[in-house]
């Protein structure tokens, strides 16, 4: 299908981010599509806790009500990836106009982008690990630390920043290891560990061992010890999805503690990209469902607020019988 109409937006991303944006722009009459790959960062998850309202809601029936909300309104969702998305020639009136070319074949035309694409954790490479992803491996006390508390819980050392992450395990369960894999740990926070009974496995992690029920049966150490643990917390490098997008030029940056990149973004996720928008974790890495939603839907406003004063400019212009610049 090749689609001749302009929308007014395409959003790239139907996660809590973009169907936010979308239904902002939706109900506010903005003819809008979402293309979406379905593939949102919490799929592993069972349940998305912490959004008020909605704590519990498994991540598929909140974003099938997403998109209902949009559908609505009118809103198009299109299941697709997009394969490439980057700038067209200008309208007549010299408004902006962008192609969004889907791994189908499928193409739209859009005056406006919002890109919700999301992010990808990438773990460590640790052997056994990623089989538990989202599970009893997890990374935020907030998202499923509830879930797992009392349990015999590790901390698998990626850097400074694992160190805050264990005390914040350390609230929900007494029965705490932080593995350093060799990362530096100084006294201090050993002294700080062990006033709080956070025992310190030093060393390398070879693997993480799957028991007989499927799950984590322990960790084993370089010296061949292993330390039983039912529930891993690791910390997640994050990289924001931008497959088919590099026409687009948004520029990214660096993470502290090499925690991964982001897309750059000003206030209401705009950026230096003319006409582009971007909201969630593809800008914001420590968005949850919550904070990406609202993003979307600042977004989705801003938009819409940019194409009312481009309408009321092209309407003057045509008033006066003279082009836009
Ligand atoms: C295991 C796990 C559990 C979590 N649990 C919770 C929780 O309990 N509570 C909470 O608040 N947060 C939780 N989070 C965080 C939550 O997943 C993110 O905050 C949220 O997903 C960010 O929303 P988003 O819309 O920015 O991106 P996403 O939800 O990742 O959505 C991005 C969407 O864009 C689509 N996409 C990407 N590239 C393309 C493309 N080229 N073409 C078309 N579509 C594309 C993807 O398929 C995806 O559907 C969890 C995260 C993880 C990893």
């Amino acid at each position: 299908m090749e689609t001749t109409s302009t929308y007014d937006a395409v959003v790239i991303g139907g996660g809590a981010a973009g169907l936010n944006g979308a239904l902002m722009l939706a109900r506010s009459r903005r003819s809008v599509a979402v293309v979406d790959a379905g593939t949102p960062r919490n799929a592993p998850a069972e349940a998305v806790h912490g959004l008020l309202g909605h704590d519990g809601v498994p991540p598929a029936e909140l974003y099938r009500r997403g998109r209902e909300e949009v559908s609505g309104y009118g809103g198009v969702v299109v299941d697709g990836e997009v394969a490439a998305a980057g700038p067209a020639d200008p309208a007549p009136d010299g408004d902006l106009r962008f192609t969004v070319a889907l791994t189908d074949g499928r193409s739209l035309t859009a005056r406006r982008l919002l890109v919700a694409t999301g992010a990808r954790d990438v773990l460590p490479d640790v052997p056994g690990l990623a089989d538990h992803w989202g599970s009893s491996v997890v990374h935020c006390p907030y998202c499923h630390g509830w879930e797992v508390r009392d349990e015999p819980i590790g901390v698998l050392a990626v850097g400074p920043a694992s160190v805050h992450q264990a005390l914040l395990f350390r609230q929900l369960t007494d029965d705490l290891v932080y593995f350093t894999r060799d990362t530096e740990l100084d006294e201090e926070t050993r002294t700080r560990f062990a006033a709080r009974g956070v025992r310190v496995a030093d060393g390398a992690v070879v693997e993480v061992i799957t028991g007989d029920g499927g799950g984590i049966a322990g960790v084993r150490l370089a010296d061949g010890e292993l330390v039983v643990r039912r529930v891993l917390a690791v910390g997640t490098s994050l990289w924001p999805r931008l497959d088919g997008l590099a026409a687009l030029g948004l520029p990214t940056e660096d993470l502290p503690g090499g925690m991964g990149r982001r897309v750059v973004s000003g206030m209401a996720g705009t950026t230096d990209v003319p006409g582009v928008w971007v909201a969630g974790n593809v800008t914001d890495p420590m968005a949850q469902v919550g904070a990406s939603a609202a993003a979307g839907a600042l977004a989705g406003a801003h938009i819409n607020a940019h194409l009312a004063a481009a309408d009321t400019d092209a309407a003057v212009a045509r008033q006066a019988g003279t082009p836009v610049g």
